[in-house]
């Protein structure tokens, strides 16, 4: 049988994210994106970007069109800056084995004093 993906990938309607982008306390609003507080975090300021359509990891991120990958950046950026961060880091954990925990696509934003590296 050919190694599955599966426990990798998560359906929008039993996908974490896609209920937080749908319903979530939103520290910052995009067009077709958010941005949550992380609940366990690894800095002063841990923000999670989130598409509000479902990918499951960066590996797919050539389903966003250019334009939308565009916006997705530029919308980290802006959401760092409004949180009055001009050094940071941007993080984004890709597979199980690179530490990613939930499979809808997710831009971490840690600034200040840190604790680790999101896991
Ligand atoms: P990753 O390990 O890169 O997939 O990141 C998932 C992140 O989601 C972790 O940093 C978790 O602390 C965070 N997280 C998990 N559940 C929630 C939640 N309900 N609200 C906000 N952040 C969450
Ligand atoms: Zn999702």
């Amino acid at each position: 049988m050919p190694p599955s993906r599966r426990k990798e990938s998560s359906l929008p309607d039993d996908c974490l994210f896609c209920k937080l982008v749908r319903d979530g306390d939103h520290v910052a609003v995009g067009d077709g994106f958010v941005a949550i507080r992380d609940i366990n975090p690894q800095a002063e300021t841990h923000l999670l970007v989130l598409p509000e359509r479902h990918v499951d990891t960066f590996r797919d991120v050539g389903e966003f069109t250019p334009d939308e990958a565009k916006r997705m950046l530029e919308f980290v950026a802006e959401v760092a800056h409004e949180a009055g961060l001009t050094d940071y880091r941007v993080v984004v954990n890709v597979g199980a084995g690179g530490g990613q925990t939930v499979f809808h696509l997710h831009w971490h934003v840690l600034g200040g004093k840190m604790r680790g590296m999101p896991a």
